[in-house]
């Protein structure tokens, strides 16, 4: 089954820093899926936390909102049949050293915490990401 969805993607503190953001939002425009909001932001701790509270009993949780306000990174809105899992299979494993090849944490990411990108990884994770950096106003529909 096909669906129209909407998916909070992110380019990482290291890949806006390394200069690749481009590079990867070529990537989500060969693959069709719209951009219908995006921004830089350099995230506060407390954002940081917020935004990945999911994961607050984590060992790496400290480590990782740590990175995340390491500088600027780019959240963005993407919409497409299929939206999450097309961007989770543009941006593939978590840990680049079992990526597959091609896919963005293959080529960009550095390591395990610092890979790259985000996407929502359901659609009620998606709900909750959307509104956590962009207001209904800053959303442009196709
Ligand atoms: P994903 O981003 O692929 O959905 P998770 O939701 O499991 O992965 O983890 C969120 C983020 O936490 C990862 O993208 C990565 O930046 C970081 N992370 C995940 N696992 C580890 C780990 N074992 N060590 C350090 N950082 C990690
Ligand atoms: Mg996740």
């Amino acid at each position: 089954m096909t669906r129209t969805e909407r998916t909070l993607a992110i380019i990482k503190p290291d890949a806006v820093a390394k200069g690749v953001a481009g590079r990867i939002i070529s990537r989500i425009e060969e693959s069709g899926l719209a951009i219908l909001a995006a921004r830089l932001v350099h995230l506060t701790d407390a954002q940081a936390r917020g935004f990945y509270a999911v994961h607050r009993d984590r060992p790496f949780y400290a480590s990782l909102c740590a990175f995340m306000t390491q500088g600027p990174c780019l959240p963005m809105v993407l919409e497409g049949e299929n939206a999450i899992q097309r961007w989770r299979d543009l941006m593939g494993a978590t840990d680049p050293a079992s990526a597959a090849p091609s896919t963005i944490r293959k080529e960009f990411a550095s390591s395990i915490e610092a890979n790259a990108v985000h996407g929502s990884d359901a659609p009620e994770t998606a709900a909750f990401e959307i509104p956590y950096f962009f207001a209904a106003v800053e959303i442009c529909p196709r």
